[in-house]
């Protein structure tokens, strides 16, 4: 009986050759699970190329082989062909979006570590490798002057680059200080002196004006203590509100997160107002929201067991706006995602998600801020799209009004 049951699992194993595990989210839930599935619209029996989707190794031009001996690699490349043709699917069914049916067949590239140079495709292999990270790369031509051995052109491309433990501290390095921690410290010295010299003065007034003070010097000295202590809290709660430095040690393998592979592609829907050439909170903020209508999670970019530990963005987060916000060191923040959120509650999931798609088109991508120029699109678009203008644009106004705009 055991060999009987043994032989059915192998026979369904090899008869199903091309089904493939892939990681999903269910429910509500931001765990991960895996699950076998068939991929659609496969041009090949035997490698990763279909009509949208060709996925490749690194610089090669060759789609990889299902029986390629790194399995690892395999799994990756299934999971992003899945879950782009997801993200494919939903933007044409759900958002009635059709510009992905006129894109030629897509290259994703694997494991890349180079950069993207604008005159040679990619930069030389030493310089600079890239990891933890996923970006979409603008269609482009070497330009006359390149010797025409080194000719190249491309179209669009999502890279994926590989995973790499590093320690947070380096990161900090690389990346500069968090710049809200840098603003609060500039701020603390000035504000301990303050405090200290309050104290002092209450002090004074205690030790020789007694009869002349109404509180005591207890409540004087522990509110100014309270204080300090707060500032100190502060300083160090703002290094934890940059997901990167929450953890010792950060890796983000962004092929074998959904959410990252949906971002991606909607930079490339969006590139045709928001280039992809330039990540501000406003173009980045743009991609986070569709990624995150695709996931219907109540946060995105949760982790994933043994490929990443990066914290989650929350769509529902309401903190109140902030000029620091438009400050592009800021543009991995989920401040824009939520400010786009707040619009789909007060318009309705179907109008909010084509006011914001149809605003792109009022966006300049290098200038563009958010509390000017992306509040004002939304508006605009509005009193073109939303059924009850005026009163939509009202109920907007209220709705920025009390995120701090
Ligand atoms: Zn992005």
């Amino acid at each position: 009986m055991k060999y009987f049951i043994l032989g059915i699992l192998f026979i369904s194993h090899f008869s199903n050759a091309e089904e493939f595990k892939v990681i999903e989210r269910r429910d509500n839930s931001t765990k991960t699970y895996y699950k076998q599935v068939k991929l659609k619209d496969l041009l090949s029996a035997t490698h990763f190329e279909g009509k949208y989707f060709k996925i490749v190794y690194k610089k090669s031009n060759e789609p990889i082989a299902f029986n390629d001996p790194d399995q690892d690699l395999v799994q990756k490349a299934a999971n992003v062909y899945y879950h782009l043709s997801n993200a494919k699917d939903s933007w044409i069914n759900s958002l009635q979006v059709h510009t992905p049916e006129t894109y030629p067949q897509l290259t994703i590239r694997m494991e890349i570590t180079n950069t993207f140079s604008e005159l040679g495709h990619f930069s030389h292999d030493n310089l600079n490798p890239q990891y933890n990270n996923a970006l979409s790369i603008p269609a482009g031509e070497t330009p006359e002057w390149v010797p025409v051995e080194k000719y190249d052109r491309w179209g669009k491309e999502i890279w994926f680059r590989p995973k790499k433990v590093v320690s947070t501290k380096e990161l900090e390095n690389d990346l500069g200080p968090n710049p809200v921690s840098v603003a609060l410290k500039q701020m603390q010295a000035p504000f301990i002196n303050y405090t200290i010299n309050r104290f002092n003065h209450s002090l004074i007034n205690h030790l020789f004006y007694a009869d002349q003070v109404t509180s005591s010097l207890r409540a004087d000295f522990t509110r100014f203590i309270g204080t300090i202590a707060l500032s100190y809290f502060v300083v160090d709660a703002s290094r934890r509100l940059d997901p990167l430095f929450m953890e010792k040690w950060f890796y983000l393998d962004t092929s074998m997160v959904p959410e990252v592979i949906y971002h991606e592609y909607a930079h490339l829907i969006l590139s045709d107002y928001l280039e992809m050439s330039h990540s501000t909170p406003v173009v980045e903020g743009y991609a986070d929201y569709f990624a995150a209508i695709m996931s219907e999670k109540k946060v995105v970019y949760a982790k994933v067991p043994g490929h990443s530990n990066a914290q989650p963005k929350d769509p529902h987060n309401d903190r109140f706006y902030h000029h620091m916000d438009e400050h592009k060191s800021r543009a991995t923040s989920d401040f824009v995602l939520s400010v786009l959120w707040d619009v789909r509650e007060t318009l309705g999931k179907e109008i909010g998600d084509r006011v914001i798609y149809e605003s792109r088109k009022k966006l300049n991508t290098k200038t563009a801020t958010i509390s000017h120029h992306m509040l004002k699109a939304i508006l605009e678009t509005c009193s073109e799209i939303c059924p009850s203008p005026r009163r939509d644009r009202l109920k907007l106004y209220q709705t920025f009004s009390k995120r701090g705009f």
